[in-house]
């Protein structure tokens, strides 16, 4: 039957598999439905202490969390606003689109940017970090800025390798990690890695709509803070950290039922799966999606953006097909099956015939094994539907593969 003539089948619930929002749990929502709290006294303000325990938690952290009401872009600000002033230099390690973003936004602070480039589809080389550090003899640089997970490539960087490379170098740059793709996702540890900031938002692993940023500061950033003149008023962290009274966490008005979406999304994450336990189910539905490509890939063009398996995320799947098979089979899930597939970000320009030759998997937050296989299910009959030539036994190999520890 050709494609078109096919019985629509996505009428029913849809499954957004779009690396950021992701999915957000029906208790999440429910928890914010509420009339408009008190935001003096009572069991708003009284919340804090414990979610920002269980924030830190979250990143494996017993140092300090800042809360700003923004995106991820707003904590990316905030991690430069709180650690540079303008002259200062950065380095910035880029391995497909977000470090080049946190690169832009260092250079529209007035910061100067040595750039680190390791293409679209590999992780940053800690020798090239070492040797970057190893040059800058006069200790210029105040920060390198690392991407644990590039959403657009889908690489996952080694941060403790990172950190060994700048030991190495003996130098004393803060070490900022964009960890918006990861948190809550994949293992990360921001004390034992020895990080010294980690950003996060809310719309990813933390399962909670966009509105919230997160800054994580080691102790040694918060003295490099200090040490700023004429820092933003709006995004220092210092009242954040550590506030009097309760709008100092927000710099202004709370932002009221995003906390109480994120208290049900920490309940969730924290107190009843475990951070840990989140971390290997993130791991094990991934390497469904990448059996399933694996198979796919054997008879047809479908590759995986980064070829070692132990460089690829957790929370997120990049995959090319010949353009504009990619673009084609997005619309049929989402049009026939009711899955919206990520876009190929990054990789190529809009408008560039390539552009159509990407696609993503987001596997990120509120999923679980049926919603994975379902995506993949609804792919393999994209596939066919659309005569895209490709392998067989993709859901036999996922299946399967769910099954290995
Ligand atoms: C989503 C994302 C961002 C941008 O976050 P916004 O909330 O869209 O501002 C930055 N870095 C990474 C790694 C991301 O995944």
């Amino acid at each position: 039957m050709p494609a078109d003539t096919l019985p629509n089948l996505g009428h029913g619930r849809p499954y957004v598999a779009i690396p950021g929002p992701s999915v957000i749990p029906d208790r999440v929502l429910g928890a914010m439905h509420r009339a408009s709290p008190n935001i003096y006294e009572g069991a708003l303000p009284a919340m804090m202490p414990d979610l920002t325990r269980d924030l830190r938690a979250a990143a494996c952290t017993t140092q300090h969390v800042a809360i700003y009401v923004s995106n991820g872009h707003g904590a990316w600000e905030a991690a430069l606003a709180n650690t540079c002033a303008p002259g200062d230099r950065v380095l910035s390690l880029a391995t497909g689109r977000f470090g080049h973003g946190w690169a832009e936004m260092a250079r529209g602070l007035g910061l100067e940017v040595t750039q680190c480039d390791f293409g679209r589809s590999s992780p940053v080389d800690p020798q090239a970090v070492e040797d970057a550090l190893r040059a800058d003899t006069h200790h210029r640089i105040r920060a390198v800025l690392a991407t644990h997970v590039d959403t657009a490539s889908t690489v996952r960087n080694d941060i403790p390798a990172i950190r060994a490379a700048m030991d190495a170098a003996g130098h004393p740059a803060l070490l900022l990690v964009d960890a918006i793709a990861s948190l809550g996702c994949e293992p990360l540890r921001m004390d034992d890695w020895g990080v010294d900031i980690v950003v996060a938002a809310s719309q990813k692993g933390l399962m909670t709509p966009p509105g919230l940023g997160f800054v994580w500061a080691s102790d040694k950033a918060l003295a490099a803070s200090r040490k700023l003149k004429g820092r933003s008023p709006y995004w220092t962290w210092d009242n954040r950290i550590a506030p009097e009274f309760f709008y100092q966490y927000f710099g202004g008005t709370a932002p009221t039922h995003h906390l109480y979406g994120l208290r049900a999304a920490l309940d969730m994450l924290i107190h009843e799966e475990g951070i840990a336990a989140a971390w290997t189910r993130h791991r094990r539905l991934a390497q469904a999606v990448w059996a399933a490509a694996e198979a796919w890939g054997n008879g047809g063009a479908m590759a995986l953006n980064i070829a070692d398996p132990a460089q690829r995320s957790h929370a997120v799947t990049a995959l090319r097909l010949n353009p504009p098979d990619a673009s084609r089979l997005r619309h049929w899930t989402e049009t026939q099956a009711g899955v919206t597939l990520g876009i190929g970000l990054g990789m190529a320009e809009p408008g560039d015939p390539a552009w159509h030759g990407y696609f993503r998997i987001a596997h990120m937050g509120h999923v679980n094994a049926h919603m994975v296989l379902g995506a993949l299910g609804a792919i393999d009959a994209g596939l066919k539907a659309l005569s895209i030539p490709h392998g067989p036994g993709a859901l036999d190999a996922a299946t399967t593969a769910l099954m290995q520890l």
